[in-house]
């Protein structure tokens, strides 16, 4: 009989394994939980998320921080009062590459451009 790995209550067909795990190999059925109800199964994968979340590092943080100057250069530059509703695709596809490009330049120890001389896209 399985128990459920929340409440101990006898398991009814609901259960959880680590990603990337697969429950088709039988080597990885011990690392499975069990639960009796999809309640139980929520509890536990809330639990499980909030334990198995990565912290960003120091240098990601800044980077995110880097890009705060050339996505924000970029919005005055096609407008700063529209909202991101009215921005085009190509916009938005824009704007995504703006931030990107900063976190990654970031990340890779370039010097960050104080002035965005053009817009990359
Ligand atoms: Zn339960």
């Amino acid at each position: 009989m399985k128990i459920c790995s929340v409440c101990k209550r006898e398991a009814g067909g609901f259960a959880f394994i680590p990603p990337p795990l697969r429950a088709s190999y039988l080597a990885n059925r011990k690392m499975m939980r069990y639960f009796c109800s999809m309640n139980c199964q929520k509890i536990f994968s809330k639990i499980y998320k909030k334990n198995n979340m990565i912290d960003l590092t120091k240098n990601e943080k800044e980077a995110i921080e880097s890009a705060l100057k050339p996505v924000g250069e970029y919005v005055a530059e096609i407008g700063m009062d529209r909202p991101l509703s009215s921005y085009s695709r190509e916009e938005v596809l824009c704007l995504i590459e703006v931030a990107l490009s900063a976190y990654f330049d970031f990340m890779q120890g370039k010097e960050s451009e104080t002035e965005m001389s053009e817009v990359p896209c």
